[in-house]
C-alpha cells in the first residue's frame, strides 16, 4: 500500500467503537487471498463532519453496512455558528429531522447573505422554510452523529484513514496504526485537506489565498444601537467588518487580519481589538471571546469527484471563503444527492451510469458556490472599483427579480439539474407543498423515489420497492404527475403511463420481475 500512503499521523490508542477488522481475524492479514478481501462493509466514509454524517445516514436509510472513521477522538469543542440555509432545512425536513435541529438555532432573516448587502428576502420565497438558521456548528454535528448512530452506521472516532488501494472488487482501507479495514466504496468526506484526495492525485486547482480574516464569537461592553451606528458608519469604507448581534449578549466579530498575529499561531482577544480600534476607532469593550479564528479566501475545486470505487465530497471536494455562509451547505446537499445513488449501486439496482451522474450534477454545483464566493469577496474590497460595482449591486437588489436570484443562488432552492428538455420544473427541487396525507416532506422521510398522481391513472409497478406512489387529485401542483427522485428533485412530468416507465427505468433501473 506504499503508494497510496500519506506520512503517518501519530498513532491514536484512544479508538472509541471498535469494530470487527481484518486483523482482529487470525491469519485475515496480508498477503490476502481473494476471499480475505471480500468486504466487511459496503461503504467506509472517511470524516465524521456534517457531509460524512449526512452521507452515513442517507446510506443507512438504504440498509446499506456503513462505517464511519473520524480521526479525532472527540467532536469539536469550538463553537462556531453556521447557518443552515433553505434548502439544507427543506433536506432535514425531508428526513424527519428539522423539528429536532430547530430547538438548538435561532432563526433569522433568510436575506442579507449576498457580499452581506443587507436587503431583505423577497416576501414569497418559495419554500415552506424560508429563514436562516443559526446554529452551532459542533451542535448540529452531534445531532448528525447520534441520527446515524440510531440508524445503525457504525462511527469510529480516533480512527485516521493514512492509504487504500483499491481493485475491481473493493477498497482496502489502511489506518494510521496500520489496521487494514475492506469496503467495497470509500468516500472521502475528510475535509478541506483531505488524505483521501491526495492519495487519490485528483487534482484541486484554483487560487491561493489572498485575504486573511478574523472572525470570532464574544460579547460587548457597549450598548446594540451604539454598535449598529458605528457599523453603519465604518461600513461606508471598510469591509469585510461587522458586528452582528447572535443573541445572548454574544456578537459575531469580523475584521480583516492584516498586520496582526502570527499566520501560524491562533488568534487572540487583543489581535481583534487592536484590529477594531484600528478600523472603527474603539474595540467596543469586547471581551468573554467564546472562539476565535482565522480564514483564509483560498477557491478550490477537485477535478474529479469519482475515481472508479473512491469518491469525494464535500469540502474534500471543494473550498472558497465563508462568506454567504454555504460550505457546511453544500457538504449535505453533496450526501444527498450522492447517498442514494450509492446505495443503489450497493444494493444492486442502479443503471449503469447513476453514479456519475452525481459528479455531472455536482460539481456544477460547486463551480457555481465557487464563483459567487469569488465575487462575493471583490464586493467586500476597499478599493474604489469593486465599492462602486457593490453600490450598483445594492441599487440592483431593490429589484425583485435581481434579490430573488442572488438570495435563490445562496440558499440552493434554484439548482436545476440538467435532466433534458422540458418543462422549468424538471431538475428543480418540489417544495415542500401541501397534499392530503399533510406535507409532501412527510412522505419522504425514507429516502424512496415518489410518483405524485393528480390524475390516479399511472402506476409505478415493478418499482414500486424503490418508488412510493401517492395519488392525490387535490395536490397543490400545477402539472398532473411528478416522479421525484430520492433527493426530493424532478425527474419526470407527464401523465402518459409509457413516458413514465422509460424515466422509471432511467433513475431506478430495471422494475423487479
Ligand atoms: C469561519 C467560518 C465560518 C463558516 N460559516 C459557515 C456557514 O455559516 N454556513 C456554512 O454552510 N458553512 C460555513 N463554513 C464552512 C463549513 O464549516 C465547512 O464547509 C464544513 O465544515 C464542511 O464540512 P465537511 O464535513 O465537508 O468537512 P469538515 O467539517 O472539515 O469535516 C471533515 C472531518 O474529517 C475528519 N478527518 C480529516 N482527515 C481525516 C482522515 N484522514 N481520516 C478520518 N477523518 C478525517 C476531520 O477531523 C473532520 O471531522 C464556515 C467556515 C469557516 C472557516
Amino acid at each position: 500500500m506504499d503508494s497510496l500512503r500519506l506520512p503517518a499521523e501519530p498513532p491514536s490508542n484512544d479508538t472509541v467503537e471498535r469494530d470487527f477488522t481484518v486483523g482482529d481475524v487470525p491469519g485475515l492479514r496480508s498477503p490476502a487471498s481473494d476471499a480475505d478481501r471480500a468486504p466487511m462493509f459496503d461503504v467506509i466514509i472517511a470524516g465524521c463532519g456534517p457531509t460524512g454524517a449526512t452521507l452515513a445516514a442517507e446510506l443507512r436509510l438504504h440498509d446499506v453496512r456503513v462505517l464511519v472513521l473520524e480521526k479525532e477522538t472527540a467532536p469539536k469543542s469550538f463553537v462556531r455558528i453556521v447557518g443552515l440555509h433553505v434548502r439544507s432545512l427543506e433536506l432535514m425536513a425531508m428526513r424527519g429531522l428539522l423539528e429536532r435541529i430547530l430547538q438548538h438555532g435561532r432563526q433569522r432573516p433568510a436575506g442579507g447573505f449576498f457580499a452581506a448587502i443587507n436587503k431583505p428576502a423577497p416576501k414569497d420565497l418559495d419554500s415552506a422554510h424560508a429563514y436562516l438558521l443559526g446554529i452551532p456548528q459542533p451542535v448540529i454535528e452531534r445531532l448528525l452523529e447520534e441520527h446515524v448512530i440510531e440508524l445503525g452506521a457504525r462511527v469510529r472516532r480516533g480512527c485516521a484513514v493514512a492509504g487504500f488501494e483499491q481493485d475491481d472488487k473493493g477498497v482496502t482501507v489502511e489506518l494510521a496504526d496500520g489496521e487494514q479495514l475492506r469496503s467495497r466504496y470509500l468516500v472521502g468526506c475528510d475535509g478541506g485537506r483531505s488524505t483521501v484526495r491526495k492519495l487519490l492525485g485528483v487534482g484541486f486547482p484554483g487560487e491561493l489565498s489572498r485575504t486573511e480574516t478574523l472572525m470570532g464569537e464574544m460579547e460587548v461592553g457597549v450598548p446594540q444601537e451604539e454598535i449598529a451606528a458605528k457599523v453603519a458608519e465604518v461600513h461606508e469604507t471598510h469591509r469585510p467588518f461587522w458586528l452582528r448581534p447572535f443573541g445572548e449578549g454574544i456578537y459575531s466579530v469580523v475584521v480583516p487580519a492584516a498586520g496582526v498575529s502570527d499566520r501560524a499561531e491562533p488568534p487572540t482577544l487583543e489581535d481583534f481589538k487592536q484590529q477594531l480600534r484600528t478600523i472603527a476607532g474603539t474595540d467596543f469593550g469586547v471581551h468573554s471571546p467564546r472562539w476565535l479564528s482565522r480564514f483564509g479566501d483560498a477557491t478550490r475545486l477537485a477535478e474529479r469527484y469519482r475515481v472508479g470505487r473512491v469518491l469525494l465530497a464535500g469540502d474534500a471536494a471543494h473550498i472558497h471563503p465563508p462568506i454567504g455562509g454555504q460550505g457546511l451547505n453544500l457538504g449535505v446537499q453533496d450526501a444527498f444527492n450522492l447517498g442514494w445513488k450509492l446505495a443503489a449501486q450497493i444494493r444492486g439496482w442502479a443503471p449503469e451510469t447513476l453514479l456519475d451522474t452525481y459528479q455531472a450534477e455536482r460539481h456544477p454545483v460547486a463551480e457555481d458556490v465557487l464563483d459567487n464566493t469569488r465575487a462575493q469577496m471583490e464586493l467586500l474590497s476597499t478599493e474604489p472599483g469593486p465599492q462602486a460595482v457593490r453600490r450598483l449591486l445594492t441599487e440592483l437588489m431593490d429589484l425583485d427579480e435581481v434579490n430573488r436570484h442572488l438570495i435563490e443562488k445562496i440558499t440552493a432552492i434554484g439548482i436545476r439539474y440538467d435532466f433534458g428538455e422540458g418543462p422549468d420544473l424538471l431538475g428543480r427541487r418540489l417544495r415542500d407543498i401541501d397534499v392530503k396525507q399533510g406535507h409532501l416532506y412527510g412522505l419522504l422521510h425514507r429516502g424512496r423515489g415518489l410518483l405524485l398522481d393528480r390524475t390516479e391513472r399511472l402506476t409505478v409497478g415493478g418499482w414500486s420497492d424503490r418508488v412510493d406512489y401517492l395519488a392525490d387529485p387535490t395536490a397543490a401542483l400545477d402539472v398532473p404527475c411528478v416522479l421525484l427522485r430520492p433527493d426530493g428533485h424532478v425527474a419526470w412530468i407527464g401523465d402518459d403511463q409509457q413516458d413514465l416507465d422509460a424515466h422509471l427505468s432511467r433513475w431506478f433501473g430495471k422494475p423487479a420481475t
